[in-house]
């Protein structure tokens, strides 16, 4: 079934119980499955379920750079596509990339580029190919937090992994992990993402109505939540190399 259809939104957003309309409190994330090595044919991969979300990362790199007049003679670049799938979404996508998926992937490249040393790979590119074949709100900080593990399966020497999760405001009151409904019929909707070796913020975007005091709060109640996410990154990079080193042993 469609997850949102046109501008078709409920009017309240939580039940008589309390609860969100899928279910969930106030500071609940959507159920998160990730997995690493998925993809044969590319250096490293990943791949998420996040509520409805269903998101696959590639890694290609390091390698030469094509074209090669965007290669940096001192440094390496990191260049990421981010596309929803045409069917990703009820409304059919055009399947040319728009102005949203072009602004998506900076938005990503610039939350991953802190936890890379693109300085000891001059004239050498990293590419991270995202490609969203469900989508139901939060996609830009799930494909961060996909496209780190598949960063980290690609080998590539990292600083840490970068977690990302929205947080914002629905009738009124503040939850984690919007869906694509509260998203679209919510106040506000504040996409965070964090570098874990020095804890910094390296993302921060906002939409809708909030006052500048509620930034602290939606910052704390983020915490939790993107130290949750990390776990799971954490746990999937771990149960590859546990799978195969029983198959290892198996042989
Ligand atoms: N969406 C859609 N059609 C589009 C773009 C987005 O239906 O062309 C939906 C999709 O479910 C997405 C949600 O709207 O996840 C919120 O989109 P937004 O631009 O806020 O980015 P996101 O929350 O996915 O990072």
């Amino acid at each position: 079934m469609p997850l949102i259809i046109n501008d078709e939104y409920p009017e309240k957003l939580f039940r008589e119980d309390g609860k969100r309309l899928d279910g969930r409190d106030l500071n609940e994330l959507r159920p998160i499955k990730m997995e690493v090595g998925v993809i044969k044919n590319a250096d490293g991969s990943a791949y998420m379920e996040w509520g409805n979300n269903k998101i696959f990362a590639a890694v290609y790199g390091p390698r030469d750079v094509h074209p090669h007049h965007l290669a940096k003679p001192d440094r390496g670049i990191l260049r990421v596509f981010y596309r929803m799938a045409t069917f990703s979404v009820f409304d059919r996508k055009r399947p040319a990339p728009g102005r949203r998926e072009k602004e998506i992937s900076m938005i990503v490249a610039d939350c991953l580029e802190p936890i890379l040393f693109l300085e000891l790979y001059p004239d050498t590119s990293f590419e991270v190919f995202i490609d969203v074949m469900d989508a139901d709100g939060g996609t830009r900080c799930a494909s961060t937090t996909v496209a780190a593990l598949a960063l980290a399966d690609a080998g590539i020497p990292m600083k840490s992994l970068v977690s990302a999760l929205a947080v914002g405001k629905i009738d009124g009151k503040k939850v984690v992990d919007l869906s694509g409904i509260e998203d679209k019929a919510g106040e506000a909707d504040l996409p965070i993402a964090i570098t874990w070796y020095n804890e910094e913020i390296s993302l921060l975007q906002f939409d809708g109505d909030m006052d500048l005091d509620d930034l602290t709060e939606f910052l704390d109640l983020a915490k939790e939540s993107l130290a949750k996410i990390h776990q799971i990154q954490l746990d999937s990079l771990k149960s590859k190399y546990v799978t195969l080193k029983r198959e290892e042993g198996e042989n």
